[in-house]
């Protein structure tokens, strides 16, 4: 059997139980080593074999994989927050299903969500914004043409950028050119819930010069939009005293 299990964004303590439980109880370990918090691995029985997916291709993390299930192990496939999200798991999940070894999913922490806790952000803000659109800068890998920046720009809500570090000032120059205020506010956030985080606020304009010279180039997130502001928006609903829920009644 194969668990894809989310390790979470970083700390340690952010997995879940569930997580953790299949982590102290895998025969083998197959863990993204370039960002799972390494920490998570005192989790292993003493015997468990463990290995650095950053150092294998597929076809090498499928072998390990192959060779645990013949001999009737569990393994434990090790993905940086929660696996559903850049985690590249849809390609293992196929040659799994060719092989007819079976597996199964648990869920992570995603690094976005973490990175709304460090700002104490509410990423769905009354009446500021009820969209979260979850994205990436095109690297090698491409984005749909229908998900270009001009339509981004135009969508509103908050976004949130993941693996696009590297290339700030195309990424801020972009937005703006297609649309986006250049005052509009922006947030960087390196390594959430690691020990050595950093997050600063800026806008999308000073974006690129402010990660410079905190020396950030990879492993963050940049959120844009109007919620992180927090100023202006409308009071909930669900907790206004004159709203009635299907819990309490209102005034
Ligand atoms: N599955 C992961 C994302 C993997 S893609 C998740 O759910 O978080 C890798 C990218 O995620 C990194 O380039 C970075 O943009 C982001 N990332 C992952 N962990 C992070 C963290 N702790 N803090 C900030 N960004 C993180």
């Amino acid at each position: 059997m194969i668990h894809f299990v989310g390790a979470g964004p970083g700390a340690a303590d952010l997995i879940t139980l569930r997580g953790k439980k299949l982590l102290e109880e895998a025969d083998m370990i197959i863990y993204a080593g370039s960002l799972v918090n390494p920490e998570l691995l005192s989790f292993a029985k003493e015997n468990c074999e463990i290995h650095d997916s950053a150092k294998l291709t597929l076809e090498e993390v499928l072998v390990f994989m192959k060779e645990a299930h013949d001999k009737g192990q569990t393994v434990v496939r090790l993905h940086t927050g929660d696996p559903s999200i850049y985690g590249a798991i849809r390609e293992q999940m196929d040659a799994l299903m060719e092989l007819q070894i079976p597996f199964d999913t648990t869920p992570g922490v995603s690094s976005f969500l973490a990175a709304a806790a460090s700002l104490n952000l509410e990423y769905t803000l009354p009446g500021v914004s009820q969209t979260v659109i979850l994205t990436r800068m095109e690297g090698k890998t491409k984005v749909p043409e229908q998900e270009s920046f001009d339509l981004l720009a135009r969508a509103g809500g908050t976004e949130v950028f993941f693996l696009s570090a590297g290339d700030l000032k195309t990424l801020s120059e972009k937005l703006i050119r297609a649309g986006k205020d250049e005052k509009t506010p922006c947030a960087l956030v390196y390594k959430a819930s690691w020990e050595d985080e950093k997050k600063f606020l800026c806008d999308l304009k000073t974006l690129p010069e402010e990660a410079e010279k905190e020396g950030i180039k990879n492993f963050a997130l940049v959120i844009v939009g109007d919620a992180l502001k927090g100023a202006r928006y409308e009071r909930s609903k669900l907790y206004s005293p004159e709203f009635t829920t299907a819990f309490r009644k209102g005034t």
